[in-house]
């Protein structure tokens, strides 16, 4: 299961309050906490605004699997340039390229602005047509968590309040 306060995978959760809000966390949150009474529930009112943001991130889904798997490969963060210069070089205008591989040019410009992302599918026939790599292999657990925002957990709420 996984731990409502710092994300992790547990084999066993408790069931604490913290700060008023009922969560199942791992051990070693616990102790951020005390241990929940069933006979002090609460009435139900309107859910806390943490109780909110870790439904929203549990919706989110799983840390992903960078933090446990070894070596993956990722988007490459400038794949918008990679394309954008690799079609250049080729001469080619978006409308060509689009064509090329059966796409809206809205989606080619989009794509080479960086406003979306290309799919798995987009991505393979972009490398083949274009003769170029969009994936990187991204390094294992202390690389990957250090890239990017780390997403706000209980922890740090807690934290900013204090
Ligand atoms: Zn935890």
């Amino acid at each position: 299961m996984i731990c409502e306060m710092c994300g992790r995978d547990a084999t066993f959760c408790k069931k604490v309050t913290i700060e008023g809000v009922h969560l199942e966390v791992c051990a070693e949150c616990a102790r951020f906490g005390t241990e929940a009474q069933k006979a002090t529930t609460k009435p139900e009112g309107p859910k806390p605004i943490i109780t909110q943001r870790l439904e929203v991130r549990e919706k989110r889904g799983k840390p992903r699997d960078i933090y446990v798997a070894g070596e993956t490969e990722e988007l490459a963060d400038d794949f918008a340039n990679r394309i954008r210069d690799a079609r250049q070089k080729r001469g080619m205008s978006q409308k060509d390229l689009a064509m090329r591989i059966n796409e809206r040019v809205t989606v080619l410009s989009k794509i080479e602005t960086g406003d979306m992302r290309p799919d798995e599918r987009l991505i393979s026939k972009l490398q083949k047509e274009l003769g170029i790599t969009l994936k990187e292999k991204v390094a294992p657990i202390q690389m990957a968590k250090e890239s990017g925002p780390r997403p706000l957990t209980l922890a740090d709420l807690i934290k900013i309040k204090k």
